[in-house]
């Protein structure tokens, strides 16, 4: 950092993640109006589906942060969300979680290898973890990346697709006699990974499982409709 930024920092306070804007009221990432910004969408109903949830919808605020949660390092990012998230403190998430059979497994989506040596973490792990705070039960590292020998590009389009919807196995020896999994990533998107990990656990795995992201990723046209109900320009990295 050159001095006229730490001199800048220390007179104007740190940038904030959300706005970019500097401030000397972070928490310690966001300003204040940020907060009350990620409030309001944690509020927002998200729907991904009949066994799944997620916190946040898709938002530049919400982008930007699971962003620096996956690219920047910053993995305290993934209890921050979580924390912040309405729906887990007294919305629609934890009126579910409350009636699902209990104990509730958190089983994070695995990366891969590479990416976990560039990251030093599995931000899915971290989600998890929080949302096991918050819920109770436990973490259980039960599915794992099936590695490929071929290489992925000298695949036909088919076989690659063959081979994401089997790119995930169980190691799960015993499987308890109660309880819920609940299956942890960041963005629900397509689904197609969420439906991976189902394949991984089988037809006739005996527990219910259920999915819990940080972020849906909705139809685009959805994003768009509210900046431009709510006039705020946004840059997107
Ligand atoms: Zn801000």
């Amino acid at each position: 950092m050159r001095w006229i930024e730490r001199v800048e920092r220390f007179v104007f306070g740190a940038e904030c993640l959300g706005c970019g804007n500097p401030s000397g009221k972070l928490d310690p990432w966001l300003c204040p109006e940020c907060v009350k910004e990620l409030e309001r969408e944690s509020r927002i109903d998200v729907n991904p589906g009949p066994e799944a949830y997620s916190l946040y919808p898709m938002r530049p605020l919400t982008r930007k942060l699971v962003h620096a949660l996956k690219y920047r390092g910053i993995s305290g990012m993934a209890t921050y969300l979580v924390k912040h998230s309405a729906s887990v403190r007294c919305g629609a998430v934890a009126e579910d979680f409350a009636m699902l059979p209990k104990p509730l497994f958190f089983v994070p989506v695995p990366l891969h290898r590479a990416r976990f040596r560039e990251r030093g973490y599995n931000q899915a792990e971290k989600i998890a973890a929080a949302l096991s705070l918050a819920f109770g039960g436990k973490v259980c590292r039960w599915l794992k990346r099936k590695t490929f020998v071929v290489s992925q590009t000298k695949l036909s389009k088919e076989q690659r697709e063959r081979n994401v919807a089997y790119a995930f196995e169980c190691v799960l020896k015993n499987v308890p006699a109660t309880g819920t999994v609940v299956l942890v990533d960041d963005v629900f998107t397509t689904g197609a990974t969420t439906s991976a990990c189902l394949a991984a656990f089988g037809r006739d795995f005996p527990l219910p499982i259920k999915v819990c992201t940080l972020l849906y990723d909705e139809p685009a046209s959805a994003a768009a409709d509210y900046a431009a109900d709510n006039r705020v320009e946004w840059e997107v990295k």
